[in-house]
């Protein structure tokens, strides 16, 4: 699939700006604040009805406007679809697709694109949370089962966590109470957990080769999933455990007010050559594993579902040295997929046209040039 055509109105710093595109690599390309990420965000939110910026739609606003509008193509083996996405203040949100209206939640996840903006590094420097919604959002994308469960999870795990806080210090009325809510958090729990690690085990298998890719075959990459259910390793006596460890932990439990195990609060690591790359990996490693795991993610939408993914890749050759630049390069003309690029590096977006199969837009203010 191929972003064609975009059509911007009053999104962020676009006053009105109508493109067309390569579907190999487009670079855009400009000086700091002119609207290069600003660009990406709207195909984004173009192809997922969301941004990967902020979860707000008035932010997406043109300063003091009403209404912004994306419009643009995708063209899908053959086949085009046109859509339109427009949000009205104070809180009107219209998807179109072919000119048929459509919920945000029939809409999201339809086209595959994957992003890495420099934010995403925060997936190898911050806490758990935001590595599990990471697998949560892959998960949910790849299998729509996935994301059933994970809702019948979080339900039961709101239920089991009122009693808990309500109960808290009177263990014996709550047991009773819990019991029914421990069945469904270990069996829904337990469908989580093992496809989370099959999930990362596929991902690991892609995202490794990329890595050794982009380290010359200098660095081996690999991901654990770590449970907070401890089980040993086979996936038919998870729920067994599941539901045995929280039994066991009740009284804790009761005396905390809230529920201590299960995969909520699971985590994963990203190792290099063995090392926690949170603790030990350089900026440079750190930046070169997350997009190992992106471009792990585009193969994987590809195996899921056949088509071809659009990448955005926001900024990320600073930090890179020469040879991890060439790689990605490199990946990125092998690709049959489209890509768009920024860079505030004009002479390194000039050397790209020059060989060939990109085109190089010139962003300033908000105006959009093919260079
Ligand atoms: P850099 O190279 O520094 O990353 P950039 O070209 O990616 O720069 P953008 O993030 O696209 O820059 O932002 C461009 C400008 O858009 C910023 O100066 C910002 O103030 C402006 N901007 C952000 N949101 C809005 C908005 N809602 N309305 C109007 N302008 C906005
Ligand atoms: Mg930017």
């Amino acid at each position: 699939m191929y972003l064609a055509t975009l059509k911007l109105v009053n999104f962020r710093n676009y006053l009105q700006e109508e493109l067309s595109f390569h579907r190999g690599i487009n670079i855009f390309t400009g000086l700091n604040a002119q609207g290069k990420t600003n660009l990406l965000e709207a195909i984004y939110y173009l192809a997922v009805s969301r941004s990967f910026r902020t979860n707000r739609e008035a932010d997406l606003l043109r300063f003091g406007s009403e209404y912004f509008s994306l419009k643009g193509t995708f063209q899908k083996k053959g086949e085009s679809s046109r859509v339109g996405i427009e949000y009205r203040l104070p809180r009107r949100l219209q998807v179109r697709c072919n000119g048929k209206a459509l919920k945000r939640a029939e809409y999201i996840y339809r086209q595959p694109i994957v992003v890495f903006s420099p934010d995403d590094l925060l997936l190898v420097k911050e806490g758990p949370a935001i590595r599990r919604r990471f697998l949560d959002m892959e998960g949910s994308r790849l299998k729509p089962l996935y994301y059933r469960r994970l809702r019948d999870y979080h339900r039961a795990l709101q239920q089991r966590n009122r009693i808990l806080k309500e109960k808290r210090g009177s263990s014996a009325a709550a047991r009773s109470l819990l019991e029914p809510w421990d069945l469904a958090l270990a069996r829904w729990g337990s469908v989580i957990i093992r496809e989370r690690t099959k999930m990362l085990a596929a991902l690991e298998s892609r995202a490794g080769f990329h890595f050794a890719t982009l380290t010359a075959g200098k660095e081996m990459l690999t991901l654990r999933y770590l449970p907070t259910i401890k089980f040993d390793g086979d996936p038919d006596l998870l729920e067994g455990a599941f539901l045995e460890q929280l039994r066991k932990g009740y009284t804790a439990e009761i005396r905390r007010g809230s529920t201590m195990f299960g995969p909520h609060l699971d985590d994963f690591a990203m190792l290099i050559d063995g090392r926690d790359a949170r603790k030990y990996g350089s900026q440079g490693q750190q930046r070169s594993v997350v997009l190992a795991l992106k471009i792990g993610e585009v193969d994987l939408f590809k195996k899921a579902g056949g088509e071809e993914t659009i990448l955005l890749l926001d900024d990320v050759l600073s930090e890179f040295d020469e040879k991890r630049s060439a790689h990605l390069l490199q990946f990125l003309r092998s690709r049959a997929g489209q890509s768009f690029i920024t860079t505030a590096s004009p002479s390194w977006a000039a050397e790209q046209r020059w060989s060939g199969g990109a085109q190089v837009y010139n962003i300033s203010r908000g105006k959009v040039k093919i260079d």
